[in-house]
């Protein structure tokens, strides 16, 4: 009883926040002035779980696929944020968040 204590972090979780900060840090600094191109709001949601930003897998349409030729299927992982009044979409490459660091545009 008495003081409430935190509980230690794990270490996925912490790997989280970084890797959030990482994308919201890539957002702003590419873009720092971004208004969403259909609606021309301001405010965005990023698509976030514990373990940071969500990843999503965009895939083509099977019938338009030319499989690689060691048979993998053609994909880009992304990450999302979706406009916070109509909802628009946006998709950012996941593999430039984690190449780019702050400063380097
Ligand atoms: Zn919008």
């Amino acid at each position: 009883m008495g003081r409430e204590t935190e509980l230690p972090k794990e270490e996925g979780e912490e790997k989280g926040e970084a890797s959030t900060l990482k994308y919201i840090d890539f957002l702003s600094s590419v873009a720092p002035d971004r208004v969403c191109h259909v609606c021309g709001h301001d405010k965005f949601v990023a698509c976030l779980s514990q373990h940071g930003p969500q990843t999503f897998r965009v895939t083509i349409p099977e019938q338009d696929r030319h499989p690689f030729e060691d048979g993998s299927e053609p994909r880009l992982d992304c990450y999302a944020h979706f406009c916070d009044r109509c909802g628009t979409v946006t998709f950012t490459l996941k593999q430039l968040v984690e190449e780019r660091t702050h400063g380097d545009v």
